[in-house]
């Protein structure tokens, strides 16, 4: 029998009885937490729910047979780390951790009898964790045209997302011998907003070094990123051409154009980055936030400071997946270090509640280096951090330094996340 079919037996049905959070307390049976995500949120949330709350049994599922790192994917799509420091053992890293790792993709939630389904398996669960990360909206350019959607993913991959993208993207730019290079750039909220100005500033850097005689058009949704607007016309004038404000109002890509509003680009090579929403399953489960008129808003509801699904208190979601938390401010950054830290407290309030106990209060926080210059390189980080007011808002402090003299800062801190959840 297959380790993950002898596992999935272990586990499968017989989700038994509703158990108060003392009744859990005083069981002999361990409860069950079910997490559903190998990415920063996931593994994190599976770690640290080892380490808080030992008698619990901890199983996480992930479509990936291993984990790939999207920080620090834009150095290695132009050869500047190596893919070894990326990819890391699910296997290993629940071992390490003393975890069960199932590799299958969820294809439903039923919150009813709390049971996760895959192909081979009904898994029950006491606590649920979604950390499924974000999928791409290409029905606002498509409609339902899948033809034309799996012609994109398959022809002009976004790469924003672990998974077999980035190689794609990756033998796409190396293949590239000149012409005009396309990118577009989401409206916000997304994934890791300065990732894709970062990725343009190693695209164009490359491509000089390697004397391409090529173009990258940058067509940006968001209102101009002002640090990389400064780089890209300082050291690009002739390599990037950036357009900013840009609604895209309809993509061909067998023709290779994208019409936006008020002015039509052809291309010869695209990264097109749809727009973003929360992960399928929090779709099928019915966890999406809704707008005043109940219109589905696109991002997973929870609390701000407990991460439960605003719709089920037994279920948890951290990462990129997660809905605005703030009047204020919004979101939360979009972020590693933030999904990691989210996964953290959530295993701190299933402990909590498996001992029948008030979780103490923990606040996440957000760390980003970005690269801004190729060569010589200089680097932007960006600090996040939050605080309760007197009358209990809560308040976000962001901090955003240059640092005209990076030396591995950021690989130092990948290090560091990856030691603390995966098994490096
Ligand atoms: C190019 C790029 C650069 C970035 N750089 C930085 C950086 O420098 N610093 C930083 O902090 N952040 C950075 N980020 C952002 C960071 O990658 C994300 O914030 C982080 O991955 C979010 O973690 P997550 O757990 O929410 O989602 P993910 O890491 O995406 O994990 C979600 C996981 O869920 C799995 N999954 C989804 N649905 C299912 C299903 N139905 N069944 C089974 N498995 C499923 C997916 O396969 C995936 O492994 C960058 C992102 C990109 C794209």
């Amino acid at each position: 029998m297959k380790r993950r079919h002898f596992l999935g037996a272990a586990t499968a049905l017989g989700a038994g009885a509703f158990l108060s959070p003392q009744a859990f307390a005083n069981s002999r049976t361990p409860a069950r937490v079910v997490i559903v995500g190998g990415g920063w949120g996931g593994l994190s949330a599976a770690r640290y729910l080892r380490e808080f709350a030992p008698q619990l049994e901890v199983t996480l599922l992930e479509r990936n047979a291993s984990f790939w790192s999207c920080p620090l994917s834009n150095h290695w799509l132009v050869g500047r780390v190596d893919g070894a420091l990326l990819s890391h053992d699910y296997r290993a890293a629940a071992q390490r951790w003393g975890y069960r790792f199932v590799q299958a993709e969820v294809s439903q939630i039923d919150r009813d009898a709390r049971l996760v389904v895959t192909e081979a398996e009904r898994i029950a669960y006491d606590w649920l964790v979604l950390a499924v990360g974000i999928r791409h909206d290409y029905a606002a350019w498509f409609g339902a045209d899948h033809d034309t959607i799996a012609y994109t993913r398959q022809h002009y991959p976004s790469a924003y997302t672990p998974g077999a993208e980035f190689p794609r993207l990756r033998d796409k730019l190396t293949e590239f011998k000149g012409g005009d290079l396309l990118m577009t750039i989401p409206p916000q909220p997304f994934r890791c907003p300065p990732a894709p100005y970062e990725r343009a500033v190693m695209i164009a850097g490359w491509l000089e070094q390697r004397k391409v005689p090529g173009r990258l058009i940058i067509l940006d949704a968001n209102p101009p990123f002002q640090e990389f607007q400064r780089v890209f016309r300082e050291h690009f004038p002739k390599r990037i051409e950036y357009h900013t404000q840009m609604k895209i109002v309809a993509v061909d890509p067998r023709r290779r154009t994208v019409e936006c509003e008020f002015d039509s680009f052809g291309f010869d090579e695209a990264i097109l980055i749809p727009p973003q929403q929360a992960a399928s399953l929090a779709w099928q489960a019915d966890l999406i936030g809704r707008d005043e008129n109940s219109r589905p808003g696109g991002w997973a509801a929870v609390d701000p400071l407990s991460f439960a699904a605003r719709r089920d208190a037994r279920v948890f979601m951290v990462g990129d997946m997660i809905d605005r938390v703030s009047s204020l401010f919004g979101h939360y950054p979009k972020s590693g270090q933030m999904a990691s830290r989210q996964g953290r407290i959530v295993a701190r309030q299933i402990a909590a509640r498996a001992a029948g106990a008030a979780a103490p209060l923990e606040l996440p926080d957000s760390l980003c280096h970005i690269t801004t210059q190729f060569d010589p390189p200089a680097a932007l980080r960006i600090a996040a951090s939050y605080r309760l007011r007197g009358d209990g808002e809560l308040i976000q402090q962001t901090k955003t330094q240059r640092d005209p003299q990076p030396r591995g800062e950021d690989l130092a801190w990948a290090q560091g996340m990856f030691r603390e959840f995966l098994a490096p």
